[in-house]
């Protein structure tokens, strides 16, 4: 019998975590990555060698796979759209993956499905007009005093490139001008007691698997350490996995997902961020959780 094929697009750190168990279930991976270089091409059965948004190499990737998946969301969804209507099974699919690509439409699906978030709203021109400014100002004084504030690039953004803490108006105003080729999004800044982040993955028949919820630190946006399983009361915990279940049952989605969270000083779990892929809070589960790898299988 020859064996499953899963393309996966991106070859990087997260590709080459999949190796492991790929091999456990008898399943090549095939990665479509720009260098020789990338950690995943060690462990791919093939390597396309192209980058992550070229969608033409894609096609090459997909002639080769029974699957499609992703190691990261720097992708072009509307080039692969052509693919998924002749019938590629991408998992998760680009819809369930449409929502969630720039930051501030991530902001506002999560919203719209009823899921807590913190105040966020997008920059119109990042030339800031002193108006607009005025304006911000003024939306985030309804809840706190309008700084600090995050200001994020709605896309392409890793390890906190892409977010800076906001302190004053001056600062806003250079950084907007700084970066005034990106779209941008601004939000009320958390002044969390901890944050927390947890694993979900949904199968093809519906079955949702939440692993252990883990408190996580980050030191200048970086991630330092994960605690797993995070020392959190138990209505914390039923409440982060509430959120997990919620999310993945509204997108239908098959796959994996990171999900990041704040958790303030007066016991509220607010979502930060949805990584549509497996994600550094989760690297634990490669050495632990056995069982639930198991069963995600
Ligand atoms: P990235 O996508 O680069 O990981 P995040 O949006 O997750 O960026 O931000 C990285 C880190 O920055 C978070 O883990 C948190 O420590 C801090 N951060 C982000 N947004 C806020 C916020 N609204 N309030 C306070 N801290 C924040």
């Amino acid at each position: 019998m020859t064996k499953k094929r899963v393309g996966v697009i991106g070859g990087g750190q997260l590709a080459w975590m999949m190796a492991e168990s790929a091999q456990k279930l008898g399943i090549d991976l095939v990665v479509q990555t720009p260098s020789l270089n990338d950690p995943a091409v060690k462990i791919a059965a093939e390597t396309i060698l192209a980058s992550i948004d070229d969608a033409i190499a894609t096609t090459r990737l997909v002639s080769q796979c029974d699957v499609i998946t992703f190691e990261n969301e720097f992708i072009n969804l509307e080039a692969l759209q052509p693919l998924a209507e002749s019938g590629v099974c991408f998992r998760p699919s680009l819809n369930a993956l449409a929502p969630l690509l720039d930051k501030y439409h991530q902001r506002c699906y999560l919203k719209e499905i009823g899921l807590p978030v913190p105040n966020f709203m997008a920059i119109e021109s990042n030339n800031s007009e002193i108006s607009e400014i005025i304006e911000i100002e003024k939306y985030f004084s309804l809840t706190n005093p309008p700084y600090p504030l995050v200001l994020k690039a709605r896309r392409h953004g890793y390890d906190g490139q892409g977010t800076f803490i906001i302190r004053d108006r001056n600062t806003l105003e250079a950084t907007c001008k700084r970066l005034e080729r990106l779209p941008l999004m601004l939000e009320e800044f958390v002044p969390f007691e901890r944050e927390l982040a947890v694993m979900a993955a949904r199968s093809a028949t519906g079955e949702v698997v939440i692993y252990p919820v883990v408190e996580t630190y980050q030191k200048e946006q970086v991630c330092r350490w994960a605690i797993a399983p995070a020392e959190i009361p138990s209505e914390i915990d039923s409440e982060v996995k509430r959120i997990a279940r919620h999310l993945l049952e509204q997108l239908q989605v098959v796959g994996i997902f990171g999900i990041e969270l704040f958790l303030t000083q007066d016991g509220k779990v607010l979502v930060n961020e949805i990584a549509p892929r497996t994600h550094n809070s989760g690297h634990y589960t490669l050495d632990a959780s056995k069982f639930l790898s198991l069963k995600c299988s």
